[in-house]
């Protein structure tokens, strides 16, 4: 409501009341945008874990699908490049593994400046475990960074620079967590980065 009527003000008066008036009027609009955002994105942090589906046997092939229909729009906007090896099949849930892959590749497309993204995605069998990898080329993340940056409304940059919450890697955490698997980061700034998860071959859902 907050949203659609400030666009409504804006759509109707912009021009006809006084500069002041339209600077007041985008303040508005822009709060109650980033407004949403932040409250889809807690959402979604919340429900990690109190909603999810059952684990069932996934291809990661098709999860990694959806992740990748749902960033289409940016993914062709910056031009970036995605390539992946062939995933297995994984015992988990559905739902929150594409989004696990669509936070970290949204990232990997959002950081990464004025280049070109080149992300590819990845995965090997370790012992009882399959671990994925999301390697990107971006603008990477210095070592005392490497645990801060899974906590949420951590984040490294301005809203100005790169636009976002700091709610998605912490989501990303509770999904692995929830898989009984966990979730790092391997990085040299100014080279990129490498998200790694693990995903237990045996179900194993922590409560
Ligand atoms: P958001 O993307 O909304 O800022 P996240 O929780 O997804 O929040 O990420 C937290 C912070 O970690 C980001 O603000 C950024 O500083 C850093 N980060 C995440 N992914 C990458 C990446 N692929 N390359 C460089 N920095 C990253």
């Amino acid at each position: 409501m907050v949203s659609s009527f400030a666009r409504l003000l804006k759509n109707r008066y912009k021009g006809k009341l006084d500069q002041d008036a339209d600077d007041f009027i985008n303040f508005a609009v822009d709060g109650a945008n980033r407004m949403q955002v932040l409250i889809t994105d807690l959402l979604a942090y919340s429900r990690v874990g109190r909603w999810g589906n059952e684990f069932k046997e996934e291809s990661s092939d098709a999860v990694l699908e959806r992740a990748l229909s749902n960033l289409k729009v940016v993914v062709e906007q910056r031009g970036a490049v995605v390539t992946r090896d062939p995933l297995p099949v994984m015992m988990g849930d559905d739902s929150q593994l594409a989004q696990l892959f669509q936070n970290l590749i949204g990232n990997a497309v959002k950081f990464c400046k004025d280049r070109t993204p080149h992300i590819h995605v990845s995965s090997e069998r370790r012992g009882n475990k399959w671990v994925f990898s999301v390697r990107d080329n971006g603008i990477g993340i210095a070592p005392e960074y490497f645990e801060r940056i899974f906590l949420i409304f951590q984040r490294l940059h301005g809203k100005q620079e790169y636009p976002g919450t700091g709610i998605g890697l912490a989501i990303c955490r509770k999904v692995a967590e929830r898989h009984g698997g966990r979730i790092w980061v391997e990085s040299e700034p100014g080279s990129g980065s490498t998200f790694y998860f693990t995903i237990p071959m045996e179900r194993e859902i922590k409560p």
